[in-house]
């Protein structure tokens, strides 16, 4: 049987806890991302399926190779193909970075997302996965790091930690789970609690093998209460 969720204002206030012991543990992080939006997005999908420093390095040589997006989006493809290798599939993602490059300029007359700041979450949010390869993690990052727009952005570590700890159906995918703590945390929290949650998945609250022993959020994990009632031989609540 699966576990029943809370109402959504206990679910609130177990997110605000949640919110306050990460920033106890981690701190506050700070903003700032000094790239545009446009080029946060080709840096996103430069990121699809590698780390960070294949991808930074991938990004890092396609600024010193064409110096701008206008020239990423002109340039021969094969060559755009060589050049962001380091980040892996690169046949993949040199043609759907600039089929995305072609599409806004097409859309919008030039490469700038930055009328997406007008516009509400979700309208902003499917603007930007109209189009292929870009789904609501992608866009939500590019939504909240460049141009400053309240978008909670849920990846592996923060699917999974926010599962372990209850904030959210089990069975919610990843892409739903955007909506769904979007409602949950307050605006100002998606940023902090986004990078928090990513920062302990990394570092604490493994896929396999988490380190509970040592997680300051045991108290308000409802999986870890649940193989504590099971540990004391005590009935599953379900
Ligand atoms: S108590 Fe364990 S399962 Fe729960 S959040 Fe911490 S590390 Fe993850």
């Amino acid at each position: 049987m699966k576990s029943e969720i809370p109402a959504r204002a206990t679910l609130r206030r177990k997110a605000a806890r949640v919110r306050d012991e990460l920033v106890q543990a981690y701190g506050r992080p700070r903003w700032g991302s000094s790239l545009s939006a446009v080029d946060e997005l080709v840096a996103t999908i430069l990121s699809q399926n590698t780390s960070d420093i294949n991808s930074g390095r991938a990004f890092g040589l396609l600024l010193e190779r064409y110096g701008s997006m206008e020239a990423v989006r002109d340039a021969d493809l094969s060559e755009l193909i060589a050049t962001i290798r380091p980040a892996g599939l690169a046949n993949q993602k040199g043609p759907r970075i600039q089929a995305v490059l072609r599409a806004i300029t097409e859309a919008r007359g030039k490469l700038d997302l930055k009328f997406l700041r007008k516009l509400p979450l979700a309208e902003a949010r499917a603007w930007l996965t109209q189009f292929n390869g870009i789904g609501p993690k992608t866009a939500s990052i590019v939504l909240l790091f460049s141009l400053g727009v309240p978008a909670f952005p849920v990846d592996t570590h923060v699917h999974r930690v926010t599962g372990r700890l209850g904030l959210r159906p089990e069975t919610l995918s990843a892409d739903d789970s955007h909506a769904w703590l979007e409602q949950l945390f307050v605006p100002e929290a998606y940023h902090d609690a986004h990078i928090n949650l990513i920062r302990h998945g990394r570092e604490i609250c493994h896929a396999r093998n988490p380190r509970c022993a040592i997680c300051p959020l045991q108290r308000v994990c409802d999986d870890f209460q649940r193989r504590k009632l099971v540990d004391a031989g005590l009935p599953r609540r379900t």
